[in-house]
């Protein structure tokens, strides 16, 4: 540590496709944040780097599926997930973005420097193109059917049914998502990082070298890789979404995402220096600083092999000192999933528990996922708060600051004799700095919020032990010192909370009338001095009732229902624009209704087509009356083939809405005014 000047301190770029939940926190901003929180209380030089990653297909994909462009995605998803992280108290000294100018500029020179040192593999090989759109095919654009288990929409990375992961080339009659139509193969140029010149360079340096000082997690998926042997991987693909590629007369090619994002890195260090009037070179050039990489176990490779590759390939910058990867966390047993909606929100959640973001910190902190997957429980929620902050730690303060006012109008007292207990308290307070210290330099964040835990635990015994309550009228010495102890132990907990419990700690500030945190000035002091005056109580934490996680039980189990009865199906095969057109479908009015004998839902209707009237029967009598249907306008295909049903010939189909309930909705024109026979496109 003596040599260390600066320390670099990077959290994965979350993708800005969707928002961010309790998983994200607990395994990379979390920690992330107490161990800048803490290098900033020792008074190191920090700089907390983040920022959102804002390229790749799977953005490009939502835009298409929603009908918005790239753009429109990222901003939506930018600021939900800025907002999250003030809501929580992330202290990055910088969050940037991807899509920004000094992030284009920045990949785009990394890339033409290692260029230039003839660094990658040129290739040209066969990818499929779609002749429509104009435009080769990322892998996710293009569905087919699968080779192993035949499912018919599997798409080009990946078979959703039997698990396989494919290439766009393997697929059985490959369609394109774009167009519909069938891809033809064309041949298309790329740069790869060639990764296999690297595995000596990655065995001698993490292998060999942080055997010791590496996360066993994190060192074993390494060792896999490795072992497994190392490919050239392309850093350019064909897309219109992404930095493009700074090569002369080539159109239409752009970083692919895995290289720019870590350089987002970099370039969000640039942007935060220039806003401060610093030099960004020593964070990621000078051999003093020390770089740890923040992120979740998927990220490993790109974080241990790809980005150092890259970083050692251009022979400028450091290398990172760790890269303390968590495992995942669960939610109640089960796999958090965004598309299954499995998952506490953030947003959600800040307006379930309003002000409560330090109780949520805690318990993630508690609970993370450091050495293996975790689990995340609302009873568990419910337990620490109410058995840990509410009954040690809200209890000790509350207790030790309405005293204080109580007896000496909150002016510190001066101690008198200390017996052996008080010694022994005094003396071990003293040690907790630098237990906790020790822990979080380890990147132990659970076993450090233990030791933080303790603290309060050692304040609220010994305050239940002497009960200066009783002593008060007999005994005032005695208790001047019992407080005056009482006060030291809420001193230091002040201090030590900050990285952990920032916005409790910002209202224990208010409360015992100190200026700022900070871990060096608090070793064998007092923190707290005679005289000095506190101010009143402010409450910390409250307790959470039953009711309360029933109700989140009850959300989830309403996710869980909704996703039994509606497993979300596969998109079907794309129609393309020729199929839709031929699907006949106009405005009709319904002249005529009744129901059909010896039917439960069945009614038989004559609709007017304009031109023409037809007789269909339709399953809408548990939904509507078929006396208050008269007159309706509705959306009728007209060319389906005619059908009998219940010896009546059908001639057409109404179309309905129908939710997850079974409940049927006509889809009627928003016009009353709108002429019969009129064509819906
Ligand atoms: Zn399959």
């Amino acid at each position: 540590m003596s040599i260390t000047k600066r320390f670099t301190l990077t959290a994965a770029l979350p993708y800005t496709n969707g928002p961010i939940h309790i998983g994200h926190l607990s395994g990379v901003y979390i920690p992330a944040d107490i161990y800048a929180r803490y290098l900033r209380n020792k008074k190191k030089d920090v700089a907390f780097i983040c920022g959102s990653d804002e390229h790749g297909v799977a953005i490009a994909i939502k835009a298409k599926n929603e009908g918005i462009t790239p753009k429109q995605v990222i901003d939506k998803y930018d600021k939900l997930i800025r907002k999250s992280f003030e809501d929580f108290g992330i202290s990055f000294d910088n969050y940037s973005r991807t899509s920004s100018k000094i992030h284009h500029e920045t990949a785009q020179e990394f890339f033409k420097d290692l260029d230039s040192k003839n660094i990658f593999i040129e290739k040209t090989s066969e990818q499929l193109f779609d002749e429509e759109a104009q435009q080769f095919l990322a892998d996710r654009f293009v569905i087919g059917t699968c080779p192993i288990c035949k499912n018919n929409e599997a798409y080009g990375d990946q078979c959703e049914s039997c698990g396989s992961s494919l290439n766009s080339s393997d697929l059985i009659n490959p369609k394109s998502t774009l167009s519909g139509s069938f891809p033809i193969k064309k041949r298309t140029k790329h740069w790869y990082l060639p990764l296999d010149k690297y595995e000596g360079f990655i065995k001698e340096w993490i292998l060999d070298g942080h055997k010791h000082d590496w996360k066993p997690n994190v060192y074993g998926q390494v060792k896999s890789w490795i072992e497994n042997g190392l490919q050239p991987r392309a850093v350019t693909r064909d897309l219109d979404w992404g930095i493009p590629v700074p090569i002369e007369n080539i159109d239409g090619k752009v970083l692919y995402v895995w290289f720019d994002a870590p350089i987002g890195y970099i370039s969000s260090t640039k942007e935060w220096a220039k806003n401060n009037g610093l030099d960004w070179q020593p964070y990621w050039k000078d051999k003093n600083t020390e770089l740890v990489h923040f992120i979740g176990k998927d990220n490993i490779v790109f974080h241990c092999i790809i980005f150092p590759a890259m970083l050692k390939a251009s022979g400028k910058y450091i290398l990172p000192k760790n890269v303390p990867a968590n495992e995942f966390l669960n939610l109640e047993g089960n796999k958090i999933s965004t598309s299954k909606n499995w998952a506490v929100w953030l947003h959600e959640y800040l307006k379930d528990f309003p002000d409560q973001q330090d109780v949520l910190r805690y318990v993630l902190t508690a609970n993370a996922p450091e050495s293996k997957d975790n689990d995340f429980t609302w009873n568990d929620f419910q337990a620490r708060n109410n058995n840990e902050l509410v009954a040690i730690y809200g209890n000790f303060i509350n207790r030790i600051v309405v005293l204080t006012h109580k007896y000496y109008n909150g002016k510190t007292p001066v101690p008198d004799q200390y017996n052996d207990q008080d010694k022994e308290v005094l003396n071990s307070i003293k040690h907790f700095q630098k237990k906790i210290s020790n822990s979080i330099e380890k990147f132990k964040f659970r076993e450090a919020l233990r030791e933080l835990m303790n603290l309060a635990r050692t304040g609220n015994k010994y305050l239940a032990d002497h009960e200066p309550w009783k002593l008060i009228k007999d005994m005032p010495n005695r208790v001047n010192t019992i407080m005056y102890v009482g006060l030291q132990i809420a001193g230091h907990l002040v201090h030590l909370s900050n990285p952990f419990l920032p916005f409790t700690s910002k209202k224990l500030l208010k409360m015992l009338n100190l200026k700022s945190t900070d871990w060096n000035n608090i070793e064998g002091e007092e923190t707290i001095k005679s005289g000095h005056i506190i101010n009143s109580q402010e409450l910390l934490f409250s307790k959470i009732e039953d009711s309360q996680i029933e109700n989140q039980l009850n959300k989830l189990k309403a996710t869980k229902n909704n996703n039994e009865l509606k497993p979300v199906p596969p998109l079907k095969t794309v129609v393309n624009f020729e199929k839709f057109k031929n699907l006949e479908i106009t405005i009709g009015e319904i002249l005529f209704a009744e129901k059909i004998a010896k039917t439960k839902n069945l009614l038989k209707l004559n609709v007017n087509i304009g031109v023409d009237e037809l007789t269909i029967v339709s399953g809408i009598a548990n939904d509507y009356n078929f006396k208050e249907i008269i007159g309706r306008k509705v959306c009728v295909l007209i060319n389906l083939k005619p059908r009998k049903i219940k010896g009546i010939e059908s001639q057409g189909m109404i179309l309905m809405g129908k939710d997850v309930s079974g409940k049927l909705s006509f889809i009627s024109p928003d016009s009353p005014n709108i002429s019969n026979g009129s064509k819906v496109h």
